[in-house]
């Protein structure tokens, strides 16, 4: 059977890695974390001191072109997880000091080229689910599916606070509510590729939608397009 790409944007916390996981996993699909990407950017800038009451541009891109960023498979979770020069950096990119800064080193043009490159290089060969900002209007123009992913800011707070605190983050409720509407702010205004839906993506508000009926919607949608090229 032929296959297609599947590009999914949308706002923070909307679900979109648990529903790209779900497609790659059922149609036997490549899982793209752009996020991840972005955020393994932003762990580096943090650890190596760039990062104090604002990010030292200039400092971030000096080791810019020198940072190796890849994805493995970890035999423990069977799960594709980022590397950041040769170290398995899932679980610290998820922090909530990297999200605080992750959307403004995002926004740098430099980092953007940089990252974008990877990605359309990862993304090259059909049979992938990639998920991000920019994936149906800049990485992967020509993606078959594409999706826009949004939901009530309020929704999404609740669902990323629970996240962190069963990770045993202490957050409160209103910081990660502040911090999901800066980063919507930020992606959407920002001057180099900001989130917008694509022209040909098709919405998906899930503010009061269960997972199994997001997954059995999107999945209906592949299978047309898988059909029809047949
Ligand atoms: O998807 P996730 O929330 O983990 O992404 C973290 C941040 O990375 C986003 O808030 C956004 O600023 C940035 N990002 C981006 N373009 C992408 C993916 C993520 O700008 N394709």
């Amino acid at each position: 059977m032929k296959k297609i790409s599947i590009a999914i944007d949308g706002h923070s916390s909307t679900g979109k890695s648990t529903l790209a996981r779900q497609l790659a996993k059922s149609l036997g699909y490549v899982y793209i974390d752009s996020g991840a990407m972005y955020r393994a950017v932003a762990l580096f800038a943090l650890e190596n001191g760039l990062i104090g009451e604002t990010l030292d541009e200039a400092g971030l891109l000096e080791h810019l072109q020198a940072l190796e960023l890849g994805f493995e498979v970890n035999p423990k979770t069977g799960r594709s997880e980022i590397h950041l020069n040769g170290e398995n950096v899932e679980q610290q990119i998820r922090s909530i000091a990297v999200s605080r800064f992750v959307s403004e080193v995002a926004a740098l043009p430099e980092v953007r080229e940089k990252l974008v490159k990877l990605q359309q290089e990862m993304g090259a060969e059909k049979g992938v689910v990639m998920d991000g900002r920019d994936i149906g209007t800049v990485v992967l123009p020509e993606a078959e599916l594409k999706l826009f992913m949004t939901a009530a800011p309020e929704k999404r707070a609740a669902r990323r606070y629970k996240e962190l605190l069963d990770r045993g983050e202490s957050v409160t409720y209103q910081e990660v509510l502040r911090n999901v509407r800066h980063r919507d702010y930020l992606d959407s205004n920002r001057e180099v590729s900001p989130l917008k839906q694509a022209a040909d993506a098709i919405r998906l508000d899930n503010s009061d939608m269960g997972l199994k009926e997001q997954y059995e919607r999107v999945r209906s949608f592949a299978d047309r397009i898988l059909n029809a090229k047949k």
